[in-house]
């Protein structure tokens, strides 16, 4: 069993990025600027995007924090992103979901400019990345894909279960993954909470992608012998023992499923980290593009 190395793979990406930062410097060229905007006081939330603000500063980006109050009107909303489309300095635009009830996800993913849309949940972006056009591909399933490509892992012809239909993970992971192209090529079963036989999928599968977000749902019994198992899942689970008053656990029970596996992705240091480098590698295209 090999652990894919979601940290060290995340800061090779970072590394590279930030060598050619330093080249843009040198040109005197503009350097990427990301926008992120946090609406509400979320404690998920605020530690995902102090998490890529960091990740821009370590890369030599220049990050805007727009930090909003829950109770902002959605108008008002749609109005700072139109600012930032119109913000001939800005690259990227990523506002941290989930919103508050009152606001729209599909209004604010909308109205962001698709060239600024470094998370690529606008339309115009789905629809390039399911016809396999250059695009900005969403960042956690195009967080995993660099990570199968790190590793070198052949993808080819092998059945790959996703769990979970979302469209910022599971939908996504699933076109990639059965996309004409390595890593991909993979004869692909989406599946969710409708799913009759999910377990017997599970164990017929090569690859799991596990991104329903119910902690520890994928046991050893659902798994076979070599699979390759990737694990999206973050949810915080009280735990007196933590400094902070919780743990995070991911989709997959690691403890007994790992020893089957010829390589499974830990929770924490394994998709999270390299969400963050996909979307630096994301921001930088965006930066490029307009250059
Ligand atoms: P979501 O709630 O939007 O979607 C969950 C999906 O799981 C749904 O399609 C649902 O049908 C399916 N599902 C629920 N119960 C199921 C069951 N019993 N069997 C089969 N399918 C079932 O969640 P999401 O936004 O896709 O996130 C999923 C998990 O991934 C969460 O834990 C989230 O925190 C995590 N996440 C992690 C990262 C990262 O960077 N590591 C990024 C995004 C999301």
């Amino acid at each position: 069993m090999q652990i894919l190395d979601g940290l060290l793979v995340s800061r090779a990406t970072k590394e590279e990025l930030k060598i050619k930062v330093a080249q843009l410097v040198t040109e005197g060229k503009k350097v990427p600027h990301l926008a992120a905007i946090l609406v509400g006081n979320n404690g998920a939330s605020e530690t995902y995007v102090g998490a890529k603000v960091k990740a821009c500063e370590e890369i030599g980006f220049k990050s805007t924090l727009i930090r909003l109050e829950a109770e902002i009107s959605e108008f008002k909303l749609l109005s700072i992103i139109e600012d930032l489309n119109n913000d001939l300095d800005i690259d990227g635009i990523l506002v941290q979901l989930p919103l508050p009830k009152h606001i729209s996800d599909e209004k604010v993913i909308n109205t962001i400019h698709p060239s600024k849309d470094v998370d690529g949940f606008h339309p115009v972006n789905v629809g390039k990345m399911v016809q396999g056009l250059d695009t900005f591909i969403p960042a956690t399933p195009y967080g995993i894909m660099l990570m199968l490509e790190h590793y070198k892992i052949d993808t080819k012809g092998k059945h790959a279960v996703v769990i979970g239909r979302s469209n910022i993970v599971g939908r996504p992971m699933s076109i990639l993954l059965s996309q004409a192209a390595n890593p991909g090529n993979c004869t692909v079963t989406i599946t969710h909470s409708h799913t009759h036989n999910l377990e017997e999928l599970c164990r017929n599968a090569d690859i799991i992608v596990a991104a329903l977000g119910k902690p520890e749902f994928v046991k050893a019994n659902m798994v076979k012998d070599g699979a390759i198992v990737i694990d999206v899942g973050i949810t915080r689970v009280a735990d007196s023992s933590k400094k902070s008053g919780f743990a995070l656990k991911g989709d997959v029970d690691f403890k007994e499923v790992a020893p089957k596996c010829s390589f499974i992705t830990p929770v924490p240091g394994g998709v999270g980290p390299m969400t963050i480098a996909a979307l630096m590698k994301n921001t930088y295209k965006a930066c490029l593009d307009k250059n």
